[in-house]
């Protein structure tokens, strides 16, 4: 067996990791972790510490970890027919099923689901498929993608400039001119404070409308919005938001696609937070919760509206030229199959609408009065912890002092992960949707000690 020096040597030497401080890991000063199990809500690393994830790796393994169901339909797919293609019509039974379920289990407008990778690639996928779409109707310059600051779509090059976090777009030459950026629905941080919530989504409505109304209507084609913000800062949109801005997109012909890839399948405590948000979209992002993470794959669903066009397009233009070799990969049907089966035998969303208010209640109850704890939020099991350096100025600190990254730090010295977000200073919860009371109120406790040893 290989040491851990090794490992690490060969992981410095070798390893290009993903969003990572790069210069830092290589002389081995940032923190790197070698995973090596995991079970329910813990995982365990090389060196045997156990703990509590309390973000579902990055907020994806919804069903929990060591799933023996999810792990056995992988390997009897595997065995029986590894890989084929879905290229010109073919699909595989476990690829062809999953789209039946998906579908099943959407709103009543959607009408086809197409399978990607991950969630980035779904949504290149969505910006495609809405630029085709245009071309098709006969309006070639209505292209523009409205996106929201605060927003994350992915690190890809179109969406990577639709996310709205200023890390994914620096020193890359993003976001691209196509993608526009529009206030983000982030009550505690950007409302007048004599707003109610109520006009402050009307402010975001009316900044939506002066923005297509300066671009001209005639050259924006969709809008693209996580129904409550995710890596922006784990955010639920105000009172009223979603009926605002969809008012405004009927009004000019703008397409929404909901990007569902964190808050689809459960984790809102709906099965969709689309259906949570009133919303209805005609295109939906899903990828983490649809696998629950055991092989990647992700899709987009559209809706009966948009598949009548695509179809049409292609009576005139030919096949549509768009496709991955792994798009609808058997293995990873077979994975989103045995997890869809196992969210509904198990009551999965059930548990984790029961489990939900305990996690919160319990870090209001610690930590509510906090002279540092601006905002303690959420839906379901994704909920979040805002640090402010004055409680009624809401002032931030010192970026500095790190002080999200340092709370994180500490938890993570209590056995518990949480993650410290990219921007402010913001720590975020999205556990398993089978995380148990006693599991919750672990994590309570942690957070507490940290706050108290950081602040
Ligand atoms: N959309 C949302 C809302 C996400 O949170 C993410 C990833 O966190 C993505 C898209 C991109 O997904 P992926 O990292 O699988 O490309």
């Amino acid at each position: 067996m290989l040491t851990n020096d090794t490992l690490a040597k060969w992981d410095r030497e070798t390893f290009f990791h993903p969003s990572t401080h790069l210069a830092q890991h290589a002389r081995g000063e940032a923190p790197s972790r070698i995973v090596t199990g995991g079970e329910g809500c813990y995982i365990t690393d090389r060196d045997g510490t156990k703990l509590l994830d309390a973000f579902a790796g990055l907020y994806c393994v919804n069903v929990g970890y060591g799933r023996r169901e999810i792990a056995e339909a992988i390997a009897a797919q595997a065995r029986e027919l590894s890989y084929y293609h879905a290229y010109v019509g073919h699909g595989t039974e476990a690829s062809i099923t999953l789209a039946k379920m998906i579908l099943d289990r959407a709103p009543a407008h959607m009408s086809k689901v197409y399978f990607g990778l991950g969630g980035s690639d779904a949504n290149e996928t969505n910006v495609k498929l809405v630029w085709y779409m245009n071309n098709i109707l006969g309006r070639p310059e209505k292209k523009k993608i409205i996106s929201r600051w605060r927003g994350y779509h992915g690190s890809g090059l179109v969406t990577g400039s639709l996310t709205g976090l200023e890390l994914f777009h620096k020193k890359f030459d993003l976001p691209l001119p196509q993608v526009k950026h529009t206030e983000a629905p982030y009550y505690f941080r950007r409302a007048d404070p004599a707003m109610t919530e109520a006009e402050f989504s009307a402010h975001c409505a009316a900044r939506l409308e002066e923005m297509i109304l300066a671009e001209g209507p005639e050259t924006v084609a969709a809008f693209i919005g996580e129904p409550a913000l995710g890596t922006g800062g784990l955010v639920p949109p105000p009172a009223g938001y979603w009926a605002a801005i969809e008012a405004v997109l009927a009004k000019y012909d703008v397409m929404l696609i909901a990007d569902e890839v964190v808050t689809g399948f459960g984790r809102l405590g709906d099965m969709w937070g689309s259906e949570f948000y009133g919303m209805k979209p005609d295109i939906i992002t899903i990828a983490k919760g649809l696998t629950s993470a055991y092989a990647p794959l992700s899709g987009s669903i559209v809706s009966e509206r948009v598949w009548k066009v695509l179809e049409q397009g292609t009576d005139e233009f030919g096949a549509i030229g768009h496709g991955w070799t792994y798009s609808a990969h058997p293995i990873g049907a077979a994975a989103g199959v045995a997890n869809l089966k196992l969210i509904d035998d198990l009551d999965l969303i059930g548990n984790l609408r029961r489990v939900a208010p305990v996690l919160q209640a319990g870090l209001r109850e610690a930590l509510g009065g906090h002279a540092h704890v601006g905002d303690i939020r959420g839906e379901g099991l994704l909920q979040a912890i805002e640090f402010v350096e004055d409680r009624e100025a809401r002032t931030f600190f010192d970026p500095a002092r790190k002080v999200g990254p340092q709370v994180a730090a500490a938890m993570l010295r209590r056995g518990v992960i949480a993650r410290a977000m990219p921007q402010g200073d913001i720590i975020g919860f999205a556990p398993p949707f089978s995380l148990t009371e006693d599991e919750a109120g672990r994590i309570v406790e942690a957070t507490a000690g940290a706050v108290r040893d950081v602040l």
